[in-house]
C-alpha cells in the first residue's frame, strides 16, 4: 500500500459502534408494506392461469410495479403515510387505490382482496415462487391438487434442476428459507419492543439463529428473555393485536411460535439462562447495519437512474446522495444487452452524458456504466466508449455455467479487456428478490483466487454490492480478495433513492476487514486520479499480453495494433432547444377526448386543451405560429386521398421509424383511422389560413426517444424534467395533462424542423413524419462514411440511424445522379454524357439507373466524383454517403483532410427478397432486377473498413453500426 492510501485510511472517520437507534427505526418497513401487493398480483395471475381464463394483465402489472417501485429496506412508505415525507420524496407516487392498500396493510397487515386466497393451495403456490426456474405457468398447476403431490414435485425437480426435497418442503410449508437478516431483524426487534411496551419495562433479550447480518438465515430463530414465561405469554398475546404483520402459529408449554407475513417464523422459548441478554439497541447495533449511519464513505459507486431501470432522475438521486451524507456518486445504468432493464445503447449513453452536463447536480457525478459481461467474456459496449466513461462496473447478469473454469475465464477476459474499473456483484448470489423474500440463487462456481490475482495485476477492483439480498462478494471471499491485493469498491446498486441506505450494509461488513483500499473512502478528486492511474497502468500491463495472446482479436488496443484510422471526438456540449419562431404543437385525439395544444414562444410554453376543430383553428388564427406540428398521421398508406384497402394500414414512415428502433402505431390501425382522417382534414384547413403556417407531422414518442426525454409512461415528472433540461420554461410545463405534455413535445419538433435538425421518415406522397436529429458527438475531423452493398441490403437503414442518432448528413448518390442527368439534358448535344431524349419532367427510375450505369462504365464515375466532392465540401459535419459503387467515388484528393470509411452492408439475396415480400413491396413480381450497385457490391465488401451485417434483426444491425462507429472513434469528455 502506498503512503497516500495509508493517510486516507487514517483520515477517514471512525464508525460509531453503539449509536442510538434512529427515531424511525421501529416503523413498519417498506418491504412489509409491499409484500401483499406482490402476493395479490401473483395470485390473480395464478388463479386465472389455473382456470384457463385471461390474466388481468393491467392489474397485475400495476400492482407489481407499485410493489417494485416502493420496495426497500427503509421506512419511506410509513413516513409518507404519516405525512412526514412529501409526494416528491417518493420516486413513484402511489395511485389512490394503492394508497388504500398500503393503509390497509398498516392497520390489518394485509389487503382485503387477499382474503379470497386463504386456501392452503394458494399459500402453497406463493411459497413455490422461491424455486428458481418455476414460472407462473408451472406453479399454477400446483393449484390443481388438494393434497401433497409427490409426482408433481418430482417432475418440477427434473424441470428446474432444484433439489426435490426443497420443492417438497416448500409445497408442504416446512423448512422455508433461507432468509436474509435484513428481512428479519428490524421487524423482529419491532415485535420485541412492542412486548416491552406492553409490560412497561426493558427486557434483556437473547436471540439464537441469527449469527451475523451478512449470513443467510437458515436455522429457526429462537428468542428468550430474562422474563417469567407466563408474563411473556400474556405480553405476546397483547403484542399480536398491535403488530398486524405477525400471526400466531402455535403455542405449547414453554413455546410460542409466531410467523411474520413474509413467511419466516420465530419462537419464544422458556430457556433458563444466566445470560441477562442484550437491550434492543445493542441487538440492533450488532445484527442490523441499517441501524447505523454512514460514517466512513465519501461516495457511492454503483447506482441506477430512470435512464435505465432506476426510478429517480439523476438530479433527484444527487440530492438524495447529499442528504445521506455522501459527497459524490457514480451513475452506472445498464448496458444494451440488459434489455428488460432498459439498458443503454451507445447513442443513449452519449445523450446521458450530454444531459448530465445540463443537469447542474448538487454534487459531483461520475458518469459511468454497468456494462454486461457477455457469455464469452466480451463486454457489451465498444471499448472506445467505455474508455470515455468515468467509472466502469462490469457485471454478469445471465448465463453462468456449471463449469468453474468457464466462469473464471469469462471474468478474467473482462478484467483483461483493460476497460473495467470494478467487477459488479461478482458471484451473483441472491437471497430474496422483489416479491419473493426467500428466493435463493447460489453463488456461481468460480476459481476466485485466479480472478483475484488478475484483478490485482490489472488494478481492477472487486465490488461489495451492498444490496442486502446480494452482499456480494461475501465476507470470506472479500477477505481473500483483500489478501490477494485487490481494492474494493462499494455500490448501493440503488434503483431508487430509498436504496442508498444499503451502503450501510457494506460499510458494516468492511469494518470487519483490513482492506487495502476502499475506493469509496477516497474523495471525488482522489478517486478520479486513482481511476486515471489504474487505466494507464492497465495499458502498460496490456502491451506484452498481446504478444502472448494474439489470438484474442477483440481485446481493446486492437486499433493501435492494426494501425487503423481513428478519429477523435468530444461528447457534445449541452444542447438546448434551437431558437426560432412561434410554434404550435397539437396532440390530436379522435372521439370525445380533448386535444392537448401547446404554444411555444421563444423558450416559453403555455398549454390548453381544446375540443372541436373550430376551437383549434381559432387558437391558431389568434397566435399566428409559423409552424403547426401535429401528432397524427397526415397522410394515408399508398398516398391517395381516401383509404385504399389494398395499400394496407402501414405507411413507409412507420416502417422507417421502426427500422431505427422506434415502434409506432400503423396509421390506419382501427383505433387510429378517425384520428388520421381528422389530422388530414385539419392540415388542409390550417394550410389554407391567411397566415399560411407550415404544417408538419410529428410523433412525441419518437421525439422523446431521440432527444432522450423520458416518455410520459415513465412518469410525468421525469418528462417535465427532461423538457426543462432542453431549456423550456413557462406555465405550460406545470400541466398534469399527459396530452398537453405530448403537445409540448410536438411543438419542440417544429423547432428542430425549422433549424434544419431533422430527418423526415417515409415518403412525401404519404406525408412524412418529422423527427428531430441529435449530434451527441463533436468530431475533430468530421468523418465521411461511404456505404456499399446490394439494393435492399439495408443501406438506408444504416444512413437513417447515423443521421437521427449521430447527426450525420445523409447524401444520396441517387440524387446526385439525378442532378447530373438534369444538367446533362440541358447541355448542347455535343457536350453531353448521354445522347438520350428524355423529358426532364418525367425521369423514371429506369432512366436514372441507366444513366448511373453509363457514368460508371463510360466515365469511370468521373462526373459523379467531382459533384460528390462538391457536395461534401459544402458540409462541414459528419456525412454518410448512400451509396457508393466504386472506391473511386470518393476521392480523398478532392476532400481535404476528412477521414473516409467504407462500410459494406451485408445481406443475403434470399433475405433481401423475403424482407421485401414481407413489406409487400413486390407483390407477386419475381425479384430479378439487379442494379449496377449490386455488381460492385461484392468487390467493395473486400475493400471496406467494416462489414455491417444485416442478416439478423434491425436491432442487431443498429448494434453493429454502433460497434463499427466506435471502432474508429476515440472519445474525450467535455471538460
Ligand atoms: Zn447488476
Ligand atoms: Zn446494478
Amino acid at each position: 500500500m502506498s503512503k497516500s492510501e495509508n493517510e486516507i485510511l487514517v483520515s477517514s472517520r471512525i464508525i460509531v459502534e453503539h449509536p442510538e437507534l434512529p427515531s424511525d427505526y421501529y416503523r413498519l418497513r417498506d418491504f412489509e408494506y409491499v409484500q401483499p401487493l406482490y402476493d395479490l398480483a401473483d395470485l390473480l395471475e395464478l388463479d386465472a392461469l389455473s382456470k384457463g381464463v385471461e390474466v388481468p394483465k393491467y392489474r397485475t402489472f400495476s400492482l407489481w410495479r407499485a410493489g417494485y417501485s416502493l420496495d426497500g429496506y427503509g421506512t419511506t412508505i410509513d413516513r409518507w403515510l404519516d405525512g412526514i415525507l412529501e409526494d416528491e420524496d417518493l420516486d413513484n407516487i402511489p395511485t389512490r387505490r394503492i394508497r388504500q392498500y398500503l393503509e390497509s396493510v398498516r392497520t390489518q397487515g394485509t389487503i382485503t382482496e387477499l382474503q379470497r386466497y386463504q386456501d392452503e393451495r394458494f399459500r402453497r403456490c406463493l411459497r413455490l415462487r422461491s424455486v428458481r426456474g418455476l414460472g407462473p405457468n408451472k406453479i399454477a398447476t400446483a393449484l390443481l391438487s388438494e393434497s401433497f403431490d409427490e409426482d408433481w414435485c418430482r417432475q418440477m425437480a427434473i424441470e428446474t434442476g432444484v433439489d426435490q426435497h426443497r420443492i417438497a418442503n416448500l409445497y408442504c410449508g416446512v423448512n422455508l428459507g433461507p432468509w436474509q437478516s435484513a428481512h428479519i431483524v428490524p421487524p423482529l426487534l419491532r415485535f420485541l419492543r412492542s412486548v416491552e411496551f406492553g409490560i412497561s419495562r426493558s427486557v434483556g433479550w437473547s436471540i439464537a439463529g441469527i449469527a451475523d447480518p451478512f449470513e443467510p438465515i437458515i436455522a429457526e430463530v429462537i428468542v428468550s428473555a430474562n422474563l417469567p414465561f407466563d408474563l411473556m405469554v400474556s405480553a405476546v398475546a397483547r403484542t399480536l393485536r398491535r403488530e398486524v404483520c405477525f400471526s400466531l402459529i402455535g403455542q405449547t408449554a414453554g413455546r410460542i411460535q409466531i410467523r411474520h407475513q413474509l413467511g419466516w417464523s420465530f419462537s419464544f422459548e422458556d430457556l433458563e439462562t444466566d445470560n441477562l441478554g442484550e437491550t434492543l439497541t445493542a441487538l440492533a447495533a450488532r445484527l442490523d447495519p441499517l441501524s447505523r449511519s454512514l460514517a466512513t464513505l465519501q461516495g457511492d459507486l454503483h447506482s441506477h437512474t430512470a435512464w435505465s431501470d432506476g426510478s429517480a432522475s439523476v438530479e433527484k438521486m444527487a440530492k438524495a446522495v447529499v442528504n445521506s451524507g455522501l459527497q459524490y456518486f457514480a451513475v452506472t445504468d445498464h448496458s444494451r444487452s440488459s434489455k428488460v432493464q432498459g439498458g443503454l445503447t451507445p447513442p443513449l449513453w452519449l445523450r446521458q452524458a450530454n444531459a448530465l452536463a445540463l443537469a447542474h447536480p448538487v454534487c459531483p457525478i461520475l458518469h459511468g456504466i454497468e456494462v454486461d459481461i457477455l457469455k464469452g467474456g466480451d463486454l457489451d459496449l465498444p471499448h472506445n466508449l467505455l474508455a470515455a466513461a468515468d467509472f466502469v462496473v462490469a457485471s454478469v447478469h445471465s448465463n453462468w455455467t456449471k463449469s468453474a473454469s468457464q466462469n473464471t475465464d469469462r471474468l478474467i477476459r473482462a478484467v483483461e479487456s483493460g476497460c473495467v474499473d470494478t467487477i459488479g456483484h461478482p458471484s451473483s448470489v441472491v437471497v430474496g428478490k422483489p416479491g419473493v423474500p426467500d428466493y435463493y440463487r447460489p453463488a456461481a462456481e468460480v476459481h476466485w483466487d485466479e480472478v483475484f490475482e488478475k484483478c490485482a495485476q490489472w488494478r481492477v477492483a472487486l465490488e461489495l454490492n451492498c444490496f442486502p439480498s446480494r452482499l456480494d462478494l461475501s465476507l470470506p471471499l472479500l477477505q481473500r480478495a483483500v489478501a490477494a491485493g485487490c481494492s474494493i469498491s462499494m455500490g448501493s446498486d440503488a434503483h431508487a433513492r430509498s436504496h442508498l441506505i444499503n451502503l450501510r450494509f457494506g460499510e458494516a461488513a468492511l469494518s470487519r476487514l483490513k482492506p487495502n483500499l476502499i475506493l469509496n473512502r477516497l474523495s471525488h478528486r482522489e478517486l478520479c486520479e486513482y481511476v486515471e492511474d489504474s487505466r494507464s497502468l492497465r495499458r502498460a500491463v496490456a502491451k506484452p499480453k498481446h504478444i502472448l495472446h494474439i489470438e484474442q482479436p477483440t481485446l481493446q488496443f486492437d486499433e493501435e495494433r492494426k494501425g487503423r484510422v481513428t478519429i477523435r471526438a468530444q461528447i457534445s456540449l449541452p444542447q438546448h432547444l434551437p431558437a426560432g419562431s412561434r410554434v404550435i404543437g397539437i396532440d390530436l385525439t379522435a372521439g370525445n377526448k380533448t386535444t392537448g395544444v401547446a404554444l411555444l414562444d421563444n423558450s416559453d410554453v403555455t398549454t390548453c386543451s381544446l375540443s372541436t376543430d373550430a376551437e383549434i383553428l381559432e387558437f391558431i388564427r389568434i397566435y399566428e405560429p409559423s409552424i403547426v406540428s401535429i401528432d397524427s398521421p397526415l397522410g394515408l398508406p399508398g398516398g391517395g386521398l381516401s383509404i385504399d384497402p389494398r395499400a394496407g394500414i402501414v405507411r413507409v414512415a412507420e416502417n422507417d421509424l421502426s427500422s431505427i428502433g422506434i415502434p409506432a402505431y400503423p396509421a390506419l390501425i382501427d383505433s387510429m383511422q378517425n384520428l388520421t382522417l381528422r389530422g388530414i382534414r385539419l392540415k388542409t384547413q390550417i394550410e389554407a389560413m391567411a397566415s399560411r403556417p407550415l404544417v408538419i407531422e410529428s410523433y412525441p414518442g419518437a421525439a422523446q426517444d431521440i432527444l432522450s426525454i423520458p416518455r410520459k409512461q415513465k412518469g410525468l415528472d421525469l418528462l417535465r424534467e427532461g423538457l426543462r433540461r432542453l431549456g423550456l420554461a413557462g406555465a405550460g410545463l406545470d400541466t398534469s395533462s399527459h396530452d398537453e405534455m405530448d403537445a409540448i413535445t410536438s411543438a419542440i419538433v417544429g423547432r428542430y424542423f425549422e433549424a434544419g435538425l431533422y430527418e423526415p421518415m417515409g415518403i412525401p406522397s404519404e406525408a412524412q413524419l418529422i423527427v428531430p436529429k441529435v449530434s451527441p458527438l463533436h468530431f475533430e475531423k468530421a468523418p465521411i462514411i461511404c456505404l456499399a452493398g446490394k439494393t435492399g441490403a439495408g443501406k438506408s437503414v444504416v444512413a437513417r440511424y447515423l443521421s437521427v442518432f449521430y447527426g450525420f448528413g445523409w447524401i444520396r448518390t441517387r440524387d446526385i445522379i439525378q442532378e447530373l442527368l438534369f444538367e446533362d439534358l440541358e447541355k448542347p448535344l455535343d457536350r453531353r454524357l448521354s445522347n438520350w431524349n428524355v423529358n426532364p419532367s418525367a425521369i423514371a427510375e429506369e432512366d436514372l439507373q441507366a444513366f448511373g450505369t453509363l457514368v460508371l462504365s463510360e466515365y469511370r464515375q468521373g462526373p459523379l466524383r467531382s459533384k460528390l466532392a462538391n457536395v461534401i465540401r459544402n458540409h462541414s459535419g459528419p456525412l454518410v454517403v448512400d451509396a457508393i459503387r466504386d472506391v473511386a467515388d470518393v476521392d480523398p484528393g478532392l476532400i481535404a483532410d476528412r477521414p473516409i470509411f467504407i462500410w459494406s452492408v451485408d445481406c443475403t439475396d434470399n433475405l433481401i427478397y423475403s424482407r421485401l415480400v414481407q413489406r409487400r413491396k413486390l407483390g407477386n413480381k419475381k425479384y430479378v432486377q439487379r442494379s449496377p450497385v449490386d455488381k460492385t457490391a461484392d468487390f467493395l465488401s473486400k475493400q471496406s473498413h467494416n462489414l455491417i451485417s444485416n442478416r439478423g434483426s434491425f436491432e442487431e444491425l443498429r448494434w453493429g453500426i454502433d460497434d463499427a462507429l466506435f471502432s474508429a472513434i476515440t472519445i474525450t469528455r467535455v471538460v
